[in-house]
């Protein structure tokens, strides 16, 4: 039997406006899927099972609302935006105790637009990594196979998505934290482009790469979603005064993929890529093709680069970002001590991770006087030249693809012992983010090896979302669905 959790946000959303369906049943339904699936896959730092249930009762006292959006849907977030009156922690014991008082950006977005939050999900601390591991309260696993891993940074947006615990979440990527994720529990994700979602209220890790975006089932519900979230917002500098388009409408517009150029840059048929997943992205350009796409050769020739550029980017923001935990203003505070510098060694000493300190230490190398010419500056020239690379190729087409992560899901604790070669598996995702592009991950099947999911990855103009989704809803609604996970089951 189908649950209602199961069904799509737009489904529900239908329903829950015809009056078919309470709020209240929607939630309920969701509430039990998190009871069952919790215990296996730890997708949820905080949950509010009560205060959501009194939230839905109010709205359908009040009656479906056709001007809200999201009225009634259930919803989780990364639990590195502000939520009023909810712990914030950002998965670090830094944040343990940390309630904020006031709501980020998007999430008062989706509270006005009706949506019921239904908790915080997991997440590497500080979005610093690719598999949950390095959360302060530990791994979050992977619906699909619970010996795995559900990616990261937002890996439990992408958890409670994909075992129905909720219709869609919020995710944060600098360098592909929504869309690898979403790719390894097979979801949806997008990172929008830098610039139309405002991160007031996100708690920062590169500030020139950080985007929020949604994780959802379908490209359809990543749409609605974004269009709720989208939009200028004069308390984030770099928030776009760029018009929102209208990205559900945008769906309806086209079938088939006729006139639309795919570019497969070439570089990104190395880097380790393993055969099922090379296979899985060749079989969905050719359903493309027969769709009425044209595949084109094109080149990014500096991805060999990007991964060196991004981490020196990533540490020295991070390290400047992370200044403020000292102790002093927000969160934990180191106890009995002495002295100023005591009090913020003892408390970053205590209450940062192992990979959180790594970073900060080499963020403080690269941008220290007499290394940031060789480091941080050097990089941010050859970001430019990697953007250009993408603005040339987006004159012979107008979607980049690729894969997402050259693997699918690999196994708890593989990794544990050797962050490098984390770092090299995003070497697919980093060049969107320093390029400042929109990208989305889109599920294709189960690899033939592993049966985990495996995913394309389509890569947008600026601003250029709904010509994104639009291509990627065609090419959803062509390919087979990936049908349940067996922990959501
Ligand atoms: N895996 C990348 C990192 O560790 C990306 C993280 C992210 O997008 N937040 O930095």
């Amino acid at each position: 039997m189908t649950m209602l959790c199961q069904l799509s946000l737009m489904e529900i959303r239908d329903r829950l406006a015809k009056g078919e369906l309470s709020a209240e049943d929607v939630t309920r339904s969701c509430l039990t899927q998190i009871e069952r699936t919790e215990p296996r896959i730890n997708a949820l730092l905080s949950r509010r099972d009560d205060d959501a249930l009194e939230e839905a009762k109010t709205l359908d006292r009040r009656g479906p609302d056709s001007s809200r959006p999201l009225w009634g849907i259930p919803l989780t977030l990364k639990d590195s935006l502000v939520t009023k009156d909810m712990p914030t922690t950002a998965a670090s014991r830094m944040l343990e105790n940390f309630t904020p008082c006031y709501d980020a950006f998007v999430v008062k977005r989706l509270r006005e637009a009706g949506a019921i939050i239904l908790g915080k999900a997991n997440m590497d601390e500080f979005a610093m990594g690719s598999s949950t591991e390095f959360s302060a309260f530990g791994p979050s696993k992977n619906p699909w196979d619970i010996t795995r891993v559900p990616g990261g940074s937002s890996g439990g947006s992408a958890a409670s998505v994909a075992a129905y615990q909720c219709f869609a979440s919020l995710g944060s990527d600098t360098g592909g934290s929504i869309r690898q994720p979403a790719a390894f529990c097979g979801c949806v994700g997008l990172k929008p482009t830098y610039g139309r979602v405002s991160r007031y209220g996100g708690i920062a890790l590169a500030s020139s790469l950080d985007q929020i975006g949604p994780l959802a089932r379908s490209v359809e519900d990543c749409a609605l979603v974004l269009s709720v979230i989208a939009g200028h917002d004069p308390r984030d500098a770099t928030s776009s005064p760029l018009p929102v388009d209208n990205y559900v409408a945008a769906l309806k517009a086209k079938n088939d993929l006729k006139g639309i150029r795919i570019g497969l840059p070439k570089e990104f048929l190395t880097n380790g890529l393993s055969e099922e997943m090379e296979s899985a992205c060749r079989d969905a350009l050719d359903l493309a093709k027969q769709l009425g796409a044209e595949i084109v050769a094109v080149s990014l020739p500096l991805t060999h680069l990007a991964t060196a550029v991004y981490y020196i980017i990533v540490m020295a923001e991070a390290s400047s970002n992370l200044a403020r935990f000292d102790g002093v203003r927000y969160g934990r505070r180191a106890e009995g001590v002495q002295e100023l510098e005591e009090l913020y060694v003892r408390t970053r000493s205590e209450a940062f991770g192992e990979e959180v300190k790594r970073r900060i230490m080499l963020g403080t190398y690269v941008l220290s006087s007499g290394y940031y010419e060789a480091y941080y500056k050097k990089a941010a020239q050859v970001r430019r030249l990697i953007q250009q690379n993408f603005e040339t190729a987006f004159t012979q087409c107008d979607i980049v693809c690729g894969p997402v992560s050259p693997l699918t899901a690999w196994h708890l604790g593989e990794q544990d012992q050797d962050p490098l070669s984390l770092y090299l598996r995003d070497v697919y995702t980093l060049p969107v983010n320093l390029a400042g592009l929109p990208g989305l991950s889109l599920p294709v099947r189960l690899g033939t090896q592993s049966r985990m999911p495996t995913a394309l990855q389509l890569i947008g103009r600026p601003f250029g979302e709904a010509a994104l989704l639009s291509a990627a809803h065609v090419l959803q609604t062509a390919l087979p669905q990936l049908g349940s996970p067996p922990a959501a089951a």
